[in-house]
C-alpha cells in the first residue's frame, strides 16, 4: 500500500512538473511576440517627497497577452532573461520611456520632478553595446539624459566591478543617475559603493515593512540614512503602503517616497494628468 501511494505521488509530481513545463513553454512562445503584437506597456508609480509633491516616476512594465492575461514581470522578466528576449524588451522599454519623457518635458516639467526611473536587468546591463544603446535611445527622443535614472541591483555591482563602474562612469558622464533597486537585500558592503557614481538607494520594501513592529528594521534604515549621507546620495523608501510607515521614516530622515499609500503605478494619461495639475498625494478622496 505504501508503494501504491508512493508510485501515485510520483505520478502526480511528474504531473506537475509536466505542467510547468507546459506553462513555461506557452509563457515563452507568447513573450516571443509580446512587442511585434503591441501587447507591452508602461505603467508609472509616483515618486514623492515629505509634502506629496511628485519629484519622478518609476516605468513598471506590464504584459498583457489575450490567452495568458495580465503577466506579472517576476513571472516573465526571468524567462525574458533566460532567452535573451530581455535586449529587445529592455530596449522598447528605454525609447517608450525617452519618447514619453519628451512628450513631458516639451509640455513643461514641474520644478520637483526630477525624471523617469527604469528598471535595467543584469544582462541588459552586461551586453557590450549598453552604453551606446541609452545614448542613442536620448539623442533619438531628444531629451535631457538627467532625466533618466537606470535603476540596477547590487548584485550587478559585485560581478565585474571594474567593467560595470566603468560603464556606470561612462553613463554619469552624460549626465545619466542610477539608483540602487531594492537596497538592503543583497551583498551591501560600504566598500563597494565607493567604487560606483550612485545618486540614489531605494530602500527595499521589506524593510518599510517591518518599520512599524520591528525595531530593528529602525536600526537599519538609519544606518542606510547615516551611510547616504556620508555618501552624499538621496534615499528613496520603496513600498509604503501605510500612512504611519511614511511618519516613521520621516522622522527618522527620510524624506522621498514610493508606495501604494501615494499612489498605484498608472497608465501614462494619467500620468500626464498628474504632471499638468502638480497632483499632491496621495489623492485627496472627497469623505461622504
Ligand atoms: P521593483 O523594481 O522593485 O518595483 C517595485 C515593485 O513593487 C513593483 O512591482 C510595484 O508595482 C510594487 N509596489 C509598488 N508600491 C508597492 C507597495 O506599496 N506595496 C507593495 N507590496 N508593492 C508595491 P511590479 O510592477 O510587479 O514589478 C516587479 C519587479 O519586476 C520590479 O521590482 C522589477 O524588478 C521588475 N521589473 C518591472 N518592470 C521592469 C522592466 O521594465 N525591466 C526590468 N528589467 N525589470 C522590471
Ligand atoms: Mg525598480
Ligand atoms: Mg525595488
Ligand atoms: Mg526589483
Amino acid at each position: 500500500e505504501a508503494k501504491e501511494s508512493g508510485r501515485n505521488a510520483f505520478r502526480f509530481y511528474q504531473q506537475g512538473m509536466q505542467q510547468q513545463v507546459t506553462e513555461r513553454a506557452l509563457l515563452e512562445k507568447a513573450l516571443h511576440s509580446a512587442i511585434s503584437n503591441d501587447e507591452l506597456y508602461l505603467a508609472y508609480q509616483p515618486q514623492v517627497n515629505e509634502n506629496g509633491e511628485l519629484i519622478g516616476f518609476e516605468a513598471l512594465l506590464r504584459w498583457f497577452n489575450k490567452e495568458l492575461g495580465l503577466v506579472p514581470p517576476n513571472r516573465f522578466i526571468p524567462v525574458a532573461e533566460e532567452t535573451g528576449l530581455i535586449y529587445d524588451m529592455g530596449n522598447w522599454v528605454l525609447e517608450t520611456v525617452c519618447q514619453q519623457l519628451k512628450v513631458w518635458q516639451t509640455m513643461g516639467l514641474p520644478a520637483e520632478f526630477k525624471g523617469v526611473a527604469v528598471n535595467i536587468s543584469p544582462h541588459q546591463f552586461a551586453k557590450e553595446n549598453f552604453v551606446e544603446t541609452v545614448q542613442c535611445v536620448i539623442e533619438a527622443a531628444q531629451i535631457d539624459s538627467d532625466l533618466l535614472d537606470l535603476e540596477i541591483t547590487e548584485g550587478m555591482l559585485v560581478e565585474n566591478i571594474s567593467s560595470v563602474a566603468e560603464k556606470m562612469w561612462r553613463l554619469k558622464e552624460q549626465g545619466i543617475r542610477f539608483s540602487i533597486d531594492d537596497f538592503g537585500t543583497g551583498y551591501s558592503s560600504l566598500r563597494y559603493l565607493q567604487h560606483f557614481p550612485i545618486n540614489q538607494l531605494k530602500v527595499d520594501q521589506s524593510f518599510v515593512r517591518d518599520l512599524s513592529c520591528d525595531p530593528k528594521s529602525h536600526v537599519i534604515i538609519n544606518t542606510i540614512l547615516s551611510m547616504a549621507a556620508h555618501m552624499n546620495v538621496t534615499v528613496l523608501a520603496e513600498g509604503v503602503e501605510r500612512l504611519i510607515e511614511k511618519e516613521i521614516l520621516s522622522s527618522i530622515g527620510c524624506t522621498t517616497y514610493q508606495g501604494y499609500y501615494f499612489s498605484m503605478p498608472v497608465r501614462e494619461d494619467l500620468a500626464t494628468e498628474y504632471l499638468r495639475s502638480a497632483t499632491i498625494f496621495p489623492l485627496q478622496t472627497e469623505s461622504v
